[in-house]
């Protein structure tokens, strides 16, 4: 047997995911994809949450979920309720484990505006069941992302307006200082559960707002210092 050929992969390897960066022709490559749920607590009142009482929780995507540069996101099958749900994602440049709060910000390589993609209609028989939210959450396709600006440019996004507008109709719209559990506070608790690295995303959590979307829906989401992500919805 050739030595040689024992490395080779059995299929073509899938490439790496790569989002690109504002003002530059480089791309950001995607390791893993977190997200955090009931972040704000405005929404976790219209999920039927209580926000006072609840330490944050992670949920996630494949890196293959990402939806890059406005391109048109497939309605997803095995839905009647696909939920918009728009979020600041943190993309970081390096990675860790148990990282302390204080240097967490150290860790962001900069952020962008993402939609989470959400089956409800599955997410609410998954929570009835006892199940897990995968089939809701981590389908093709459930994660649009725009450019990310780093933050050498934008700086630490903890304030400013977060919105998310469904053919010109405002849908969402909070402001990021309003997250319960902050960027800092998000890492460090990450960073106990998994070892983090460069590369991953954090999906950050969602105001409140969030509702249904159907094939030819334009979306525009927004977040004050990024650059907005914009997709159609089709069949
Ligand atoms: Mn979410």
């Amino acid at each position: 047997m050739d030595a040689s050929k024992t490395s080779q992969f059995v299929v073509i390897p899938p490439p790496t995911v790569g989002v690109p960066i504002q003002g530059s022709e480089s791309l950001f490559p995607v390791r893993r994809i977190f997200c955090v749920g009931r972040n704000y607590a405005e929404h976790a009142r219209e999920m039927g949450a209580n926000p006072d009482r609840e330490p944050p929780f992670f949920f996630t995507k494949p890196a293959d979920a990402i939806v890059t540069g406005g391109k048109d996101v497939l309605y997803p099958g095995a839905t009647n309720n696909l939920h918009h749900e728009v979020e600041l994602v943190i993309a970081l440049g390096e990675g860790g484990s148990a990282i302390p709060k204080e240097d967490a910000l150290h860790h962001v390589y900069g952020y962008a505006v993402g939609n989470d993609l959400t089956r409800r209609d599955l997410q609410a028989e998954a929570k009835k069941a006892g199940r897990p939210w995968d089939t809701a959450k981590g389908f093709d396709q459930s994660a649009p992302i725009a450019a990310i600006s780093p933050v050498s440019v934008c700086g630490h996004i903890n304030s400013g307006k977060i919105s998310l507008s469904v053919n010109g109709a405002l849908r969402q719209s909070g402001d990021v200082r309003d997250m319960i559990w902050s960027t800092e506070e998000i890492i460090s608790c990450l960073s106990i559960l998994f070892a983090l690295q460069a590369g991953d995303l954090i999906f950050s959590g969602t105001p409140a707002g969030v509702g249904p979307l159907v094939p030819g829906d334009q979306v525009v989401a927004a977040i004050a210092g990024l650059t907005p992500l914009e997709h159609t919805l089709v069949c």
